[in-house]
């Protein structure tokens, strides 16, 4: 049997759950299809920027949010491994009421959306089913066809979401060729019981070593330690006490917290990997979040942006459907209106690869320069501020600031925001 619906989602990630809800909060029939047997349970990146605060009050969820699983960073504290201060960046430059980064216990927000979903779209959200191959009637995306517990599943569609992830599916079904890149460090990232109370979020850079920390609801701490790409076992295989000793190095003040890490359970491992692809939509079908534009987690906006292209989607599918034109050109102003911010998050997070994470002592210096004067310099650290909160499509720093930030020349409107 052949099921109907205006908007198929795959995956069930940041993404493909904000659109599933934001579709089914216009009216629009939606189904969400999503391999994992249930909602996910693992450790994972958790920090909301405004922009992604933003999307979830849109949604009617941000005062939904578990008080006790959420937590307001105000400050983040950019230091060397060993703690000299180097910068410190004060999310309260922003305009309220989204001027914090919002820390939650891991899942948390993608629980809430995902409920919300499932009360507002019954029987919308399909676990444990995986997309096989699009149905298309000549170069037209028609539909998905699926497998749910061995069963084969067809579904007709008006328009065909891909938000499975970098390794997309549904891009490779599409033809829209993607480049995923690896990047040669991920993080193995871990939540313990705070000993030492820690209120602000630190960040610590050293020699091809990032170290990040942010304290979360329940006195827990959530950490992230850059490590080669794939050396999660060998970590492990060096024991607990040798990850405790490197975290301690980096973070010496917090060398009580770091002894509560008792298990390996209380981490896990993250690849990090940036997709590009020439185009985001084909006739019927389009593409969201990391399966169109996966980027360094640096910028902490992967998720953000997965759930703001899911918003644009939303905004702007009532009228294609009215219309009955879901033709790629149609389409495409989806892409017009996210493709900037995204293009700019990407080379943004790819140039602080290239700085946050080097082991070469010149860039090393440069980095710990352009950190000292953003700490002096209240213009250049709000745009700086402004992209990792979400705010702004615009690159950062234009020519000359890059000379100001790297101490090469005066700025003379350094105080001007
Ligand atoms: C170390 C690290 C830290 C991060 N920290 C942050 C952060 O602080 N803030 C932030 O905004 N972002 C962060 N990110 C990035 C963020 O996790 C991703 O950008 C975000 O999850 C992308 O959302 P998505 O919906 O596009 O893809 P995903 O969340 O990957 O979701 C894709 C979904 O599709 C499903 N799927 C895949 N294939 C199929 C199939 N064939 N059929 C059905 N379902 C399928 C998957 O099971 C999955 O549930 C971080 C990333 C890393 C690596």
């Amino acid at each position: 049997m052949t099921e109907r619906t205006d908007v198929v989602v795959v995956g069930a990630g940041g993404g493909g759950a904000v659109l599933g809800l934001a579709l089914a909060q216009k009216g629009l029939g939606t189904i969400v299809l999503e391999q994992a047997s249930g909602p996910p349970g693992g450790l994972r990146g958790e920090i909301l920027q405004p922009n992604g605060q933003q999307v979830l009050a849109r949604l009617g969820l941000l005062d939904k949010l578990p008080s006790k699983a959420v937590r307001s960073v105000r400050y983040f504290h950019f230091c060397r491994a060993g703690g000299a201060h180097l910068c410190t960046v004060d999310y309260e430059m922003l305009p309220p009421p989204y001027n914090r980064a919002v820390v939650t216990l891991p899942n948390v927000a993608h629980h809430v959306i995902l409920d919300t979903y499932e009360q507002a779209a019954l029987g919308g959200l399909r676990h444990g089913t995986s997309f096989k191959g699009l149905r298309r009637d000549g170069s037209r995306v028609t539909g998905v066809w699926a497998e749910q517990q061995g069963k084969a599943v067809e579904i007709e569609a008006t328009l065909v979401v891909g938000a499975d992830g970098a390794r997309s599916k549904v891009r490779e079904a599409l033809g829209i060729p993607g480049t995923l890149h690896l990047y040669e460090d991920g993080y193995l990232i871990g939540l313990v019981d705070q000993a030492e109370a820690l209120e602000e979020s630190l960040y610590f850079v050293g020699r091809g070593e990032i170290l990040g920390v942010f304290p979360a609801a329940d006195r827990k701490l959530y950490f992230f330690l850059m490590i080669p790409a794939g050396s999660y076992e060998a970590v492990k295989a060096k024991g607990l006490p040798a990850l405790c000793e490197t975290l301690t190095r980096i973070a010496p003040d917090l060398g009580q917290t770091f002894r509560n890490l008792t298990d390996w359970s209380q981490t896990a491992y993250m690849p990090t990997g940036r997709v590009r692809t020439p185009r985001w939509v084909a006739d019927g079908a389009l593409l969201i979040g990391d399966a169109a534009h996966a980027m360094n987690p640096h910028v902490s906006q992967g998720r953000m942006q997965a759930m703001m292209d899911a918003m644009t989607v939303a905004d702007l599918a009532p009228e294609w459907l009215a219309r009955g034109d879901m033709s790629a050109g149609t389409l495409a102003e989806f892409e017009r209106r996210r493709r900037p911010q995204v293009t700019m998050l990407q080379r943004l997070a790819d140039e602080q690869v290239v700085f946050w994470n080097t082991g070469n002592p010149v860039l090393m210096l440069l980095r710990d320069r352009v950190f000292r004067t953003l700490d002096r310099n209240r213009r250049l650290r709000y745009a700086v501020l402004e992209a990792t909160a979400g705010l702004r499509a615009q690159p950062p720093f234009s020519v000359w600031d890059r000379l100001v930030a790297g101490g090469f020349v005066p700025d003379f409107s350094k105080d001007r925001v």
